[in-house]
């Protein structure tokens, strides 16, 4: 009989309460398999040793044998320290304790040798190490199991209060010995045959304690590989009851406004990216599952159209459609936009946000419930209760990442069937992120822009280059084309943007002085309708220069607009100044972003700078971001189970995520009830997780 996993941590021997205690709090270990799943953060080299003449004043992690002599207290500011003497015989450093002095001055025996492990400083012309790890080189050496030592992650508590990474390897020996190493085995063979995996029990082993640095990659590849399978099995898997279960609206048809749009007044060709991800979306809307659909594409690349075209297709069925945006702006503009078009097809459209009055919104309550209202167009506003479809068939949602999780499900709960659902983002995620934060969508993505636009010429400029740079914009606007410049405006700091934000529009203000010049302002403390009647001034040509903080971000189109001029480019995460720049470029006319900085630029700055100046695939972008920040920061992952992987690593692992995506889809598609005696192994595995581990929260 094996040990039970699910055993509470308290029981192992060697850990007790306290210590049960602290793993719970500090690690979240509490039971046998947390603690298993404790994976180290990296190992050393334990058969390494250093002299002392050999260390180096780059405070890393070090092993050294010697012996200790002449304890002695140092007075400080608080308190005492203790330090000792260590050597060998090339040399001699101090060993430093600011707690627990009495206790190591009786315990340690002096002249006699040591193993002592740690991170050294360099002070005064001496190497010391601050609460070395020690053991006697005699014990050393009965308890070196492994030439790679795992270090496991621990924080300042854990530390302060003893629980080091010796004693943490201990327990996990102890859990060993207790097990005998024999865990349940969590892969099929098929699947472990394909890839050569090494077994559950050895690849557990060999991570904790590597037998040589080939087995623990073998061991690593596994577990990584297993975590992420079954996170897309899961993902893979609720699709698929999805597909099967969830009855969604049919649109059968394609009629009159589609074609009649298609054929008259469709104002360009469709690039053939929106022509895919026009057939996808139609091919999901013609089957009765409901759409649960992504739609993928850098700015600029004609997702609204493709919006449109997807309503036309639910009125032809003789539905209602809406279409959310995150901003006002942004609604309004979608909504001008297409008024026109629903005009010449005679289609009922309105717009509703926190704007609208009492009377426009009876009217639209009326209509929507009536179902006079073919097509809603608006912003947060529609979510709320009062809003009542008579049959809502497709609901759209813009700019996806700005709405939470809880807004957007609101929209799903409208009908008594959800609606169809398409959301689109022109925040490029890339594939590998997607795949994890969105596996349960389908994905489409334009990755096309449409024929003839140049591409936008980025430049880096510093802030004592000002002058050049308006020498610059008065060429431009010469020539007839506008300008934004864009301050950043960052909540903690509201108040110093601010104020930066109407420096810049003064001086901006004098050296384009009216007449010749007009100046539009819009900025986040401005009522709704003054920003939109300036952002109006600006889209009809009346304004030259646009001067904004970060609202115009999502969406806005001027397609006279060619120059972008960013602030304090430093001062924006990489997918912003993506977005920023998107605005421009949108005509015939050759396009430009400026960005401008101070000369003080972390590294991450500058890395951010070259790359918008280097590319301008969002993809390509998207990814630095990833590598930069992490997926922590990448809009739409607090939501997921990315941040919560144990081994593997959303950027590093991106190959075995693919193969492990690859591998739940085939597993699924020959066995979609995980029914064979085969997989049975690995239906148990997943009902444990998901019985002791929430291991995901579902986007939608
Ligand atoms: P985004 O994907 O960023 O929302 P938009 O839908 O706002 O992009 O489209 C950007 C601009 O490109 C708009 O002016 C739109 O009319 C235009 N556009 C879209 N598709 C095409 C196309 N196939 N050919 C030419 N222009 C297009
Ligand atoms: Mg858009």
């Amino acid at each position: 009989m094996s040990v039970n996993l699910q055993t509470p941590i308290d029981y192992l021997k060697g850990v007790g309460p306290n210590r049960a205690d602290l793993l719970r709090s500090e690690l979240g270990i509490h039971t046998y398999q947390d603690l298993i799943n404790l994976f180290p953060n990296r190992y050393i080299d334990r058969t390494k040793y250093y002299k002392i003449n050999q260390l180096q004043r780059n405070n890393a992690e070090v092993q050294v044998i010697g012996t200790i002599s002449n304890f002695r207290e140092v007075a400080q500011k608080r308190g005492k320290r203790l330090v000792a003497d260590f050597r060998d015989e090339t040399g001699v450093m101090e060993l430093v304790w600011f707690r627990g002095q009495k206790w190591i001055r009786d315990s340690l025996k002096t002249g006699q040798p040591y193993v002592i492990f740690g991170k050294t400083n360099w002070f005064n012309g001496k190497f010391s190490m601050p609460h070395p790890e020690l053991e006697l080189q005699s014990e050393h050496e009965k308890n070196l199991r492994s030439a790679m030592q795992a270090i496991y992650p621990s924080t300042e508590k854990l530390s302060n209060k003893g629980i080091t990474n010796r004693i943490v390897t201990k327990i996990m020996q102890q859990l060993f010995l207790e097990t005998k190493g024999q865990f349940a085995e969590t892969l099929s063979n098929s699947v472990k045959g394909e890839l050569k995996l090494i077994s559950k029990s050895d690849a557990l082993f060999n991570v904790h304690f590597p037998k040589s640095p080939e087995l623990l990659s073998r061991a690593q590849f596994r577990l990584k590989f297993e975590e992420l399978f079954y996170i897309q099995l899961q993902l893979v898997l609720k699709n698929l009851i999805h597909k099967s279960k969830i009855k969604g609206f049919t649109f059968n048809k394609v009629g009159d406004y589609f074609n009649t749009f298609y054929k008259q007044y469709l104002p360009f060709e469709l690039t053939n990216a929106q022509k895919r991800v026009l057939k996808e979306i139609r091919a999901d809307l013609g089957s009765n599952a409901q759409m649960n659909r992504l739609l993928q594409g850098d700015v600029g690349s004609g997702k609204t159209i493709v919006a449109f075209m997807s309503m036309l297709m639910g009125l032809d069925n003789e539905f209602q459609c809406c279409l959310m945006a995150p901003t006002e702006i942004l609604s309004v503009q979608h909504y001008n936009g297409l008024l026109e078009f629903c005009k010449k097809l005679n289609i009922n459209t309105s717009i509703l946000t926190g704007s609208s009055n009492t009377s426009e919104r009876k009217k639209i309550h009326e209509n929507l419930k009536n179902g006079n209202l073919q097509i809603l167009i608006g912003t947060h506003a529609l979510l709320e209760d009062k809003v009542k479809f008579k049959n809502l068939g497709l609901a759209i949602i813009d700019e996806q990442h700005r709405f939470g999780v809880k807004q957007r499900s609101k929209l799903w709960k409208k009908n008594n069937l959800p609606p169809n659902v398409l959301v689109m983002t022109a925040t490029p995620i890339p594939r590998t992120l997607a795949m994890s934060v969105y596996g349960d969508l389908d994905i489409s993505i334009i990755d096309e822009l449409p024929a003839g636009r140049k591409p936008i010429k980025t430049v880096h400029r510093y802030d004592n280059n000002r002058l050049k740079v308006f020498r610059f914009m008065k060429d431009e606007i010469a020539k007839g084309r506008q300008i934004y410049i864009v301050y950043p405006l960052i909540q903690e700091s509201e108040k110093m943007d601010y104020k930066d934000l109407m420096d810049g529009y003064e001086s901006i203000s004098r050296e384009f002085p009216t007449p010749d010049y007009q100046i539009s302002i819009v900025h986040g403390k401005m009522k709704a309708a003054d920003k939109d009647y300036e952002m109006q001034r600006f889209a009809d040509g009346k304004t030259n220069i646009m001067v904004a903080t970060t609202v115009i971000e999502v969406g806005v189109n001027v397609p006279n607009a060619s120059v972008m001029i960013i602030e304090s480019a430093e001062r924006f995460g990489l997918s912003q100044l993506h977005q920023l720049r998107g605005r421009v470029g949108r005509g015939a006319e050759q396009s430009y972003c400026i960005l401008m900085t101070s000369h003080k630029l972390s590294n991450d700055s500058k890395t951010r700078l070259e790359t918008m100046v280097r590319s301008s695939d969002g993809f390509e972008i998207a990814e630095v971001d990833l590598k930069l920040r992490g997926p922590g920061d990448i809009m739409g992952t607090q939501q997921s189970g990315v941040l919560n992987l144990r081994i593997a690593d959303i950027v590093k692992d991106k190959d075995i995520l693919e193969q492990a995506r690859h591998y739940a889809k085939s597993v699924l598609k020959l066995d979609p009830s995980l029914s064979l005696p085969e997989h049975k192994v690995i239906l148990n595995t997943y009902r444990q997780m998901s019985k002791y581990r929430n291991i995901w929260n579902y986007i939608s």
